[in-house]
């Protein structure tokens, strides 16, 4: 059959029959026809959504092809991404598959472009044709004897880079918020790739928009997946709390742009503080234990159990009371409020002291 052409491995035949249906197949070979692909000569990973490809170019570059599946059985669970995120308001057709595929390859494509354009380590998006996502593959080797980056999860790292890369993870987090208004959604060790010593974000389809109604709870599991990862490789983290309003936050710098630099100072900044707190907690629990007080918590691991299971207020609309709250930041009794920070609450209690030092971040759309 004409698959063979297209994907010599055998082995993968089978998978490619699923996903490679006549009409994918005709935009395949439109892309051989046009010399935007030489070959493809194998499959990187087989999905439950999308299988990539390692492709070659006429002029031996190394290319990946996303290749979504278009069967509808896949994008049943999908829902929660879209609902509430306006770029699919009228626009998604629940009832024909292959149209809902084709927006989510094109929403993939443009995520990666609003990321590229912040400066985001991504790879490089190439063009969209209905189901097939074509960017730069992230790999090493010739033309022949090609090897896709690992994932983060499967990396050999070096034990004395994680630091390292931990504050990394913690720039990226925040440019993808703060930068792109975006919130990655499905961020953890498995869509982080390792490459060239550094960590490159993919698998951004489901990204959404930074106002999306669910965004700060796919934020929150976001922080936490790349919290958990580092903790467990022994790194002293900041822990959920903290990661939320780092990432989350208006701004530190002021008179000019924040950069990547700025932001990995803040994180060493914010990891003294909570260094400090762990030996002032410490020492407060030896004392309370002299006193006899067996089982006395430390209550930055209660603050943190009461911060996971928070409900997020978005925006000041989702607020429950919010004029007892801003009297309550007025009063300088703001502390204790999850959202202070994000919803415009603080900036409201600036606008009172500072003179008119507009703040960037207010709420505009940012597309
Ligand atoms: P999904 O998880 O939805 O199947 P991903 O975008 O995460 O799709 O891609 C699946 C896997 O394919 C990744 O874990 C990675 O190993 C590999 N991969 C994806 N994009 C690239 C790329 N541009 N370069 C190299 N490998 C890639
Ligand atoms: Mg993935």
């Amino acid at each position: 059959g004409s698959e063979k052409v297209l994907v010599k491995d055998k082995s993968d035949r089978a998978t490619n029959e699923q996903v490679l249906d006549p009409r994918t197949r005709l935009i395949l070979f439109k892309m051989l026809g046009r010399g935007l692909i030489e070959r493809i000569d194998g499959c990187v990973s087989t999905g439950k959504e999308a299988n990539v490809y390692h492709a070659v170019s006429p002029e031996g570059q190394h290319i990946a092809l996303k290749i979504y599946k278009t069967s509808i059985l896949v994008f049943k669970d999908r829902d929660r991404y879209v609902t509430g995120e306006f770029r699919f308001k009228g626009g998604y057709a629940r009832s024909n598959p292959r149209k809902m595929v084709r927006l989510w390859a094109e929403k993939e494509l443009r995520n990666l472009r609003r990321m590229k354009t912040a400066g985001l380590l991504v790879p490089e998006a190439v063009e969209v044709r209905e189901n097939v996502l074509v960017m730069d593959f992230l790999g090493q080797g010739g033309a022949d004897e090609w090897q896709a980056s690992p994932r983060l999860k499967d990396a050999q790292i070096p034990p004395e880079q994680n630091r390292a890369l931990y504050i990394e993870i913690l720039v990226i987090l925040r440019a993808i918020f703060f930068r792109c208004r975006l919130v990655h959604a499905d961020f953890s060790e498995y869509n982080i790739l390792y490459h060239q010593g550094h960590l490159w974000v993919i698998d951004v389809s489901q990204s959404i928009e930074h106002e999306h109604p669910a965004a700060f709870d796919f934020l929150r599991s976001d922080i936490k997946n790349a919290d958990d990862f580092f903790a467990k490789r022994g790194v002293d983290t900041l822990g959920l709390t903290r990661t939320f309003t780092f990432v989350t936050r208006d701004t530190w710098v002021t008179g000019r742009d924040e950069t990547d630099a700025d932001a990995a100072e803040e994180v060493e900044r914010l990891l003294g503080l909570a260094a400090e707190d762990a030996q002032r907690e410490e020492r407060e629990q030896k004392l309370a234990q002299e006193r006899g007080e067996e089982d006395a918590q430390r209550p930055s691991a209660s603050d943190e159990a009461v911060f996971a299971q928070a409900y997020i207020p978005r925006t000041l609309d989702q607020v429950y009371d919010a004029e007892r709250d801003v009297e309550r930041v007025l009063r300088g009794e703001g502390g204790g409020l999850i959202y202070a920070d994000i919803t415009g609450v603080a900036s409201i209690h600036k606008k009172g002291g500072d003179k008119g030092d507009k703040k960037e971040g207010d709420g505009d759309k940012a597309d």
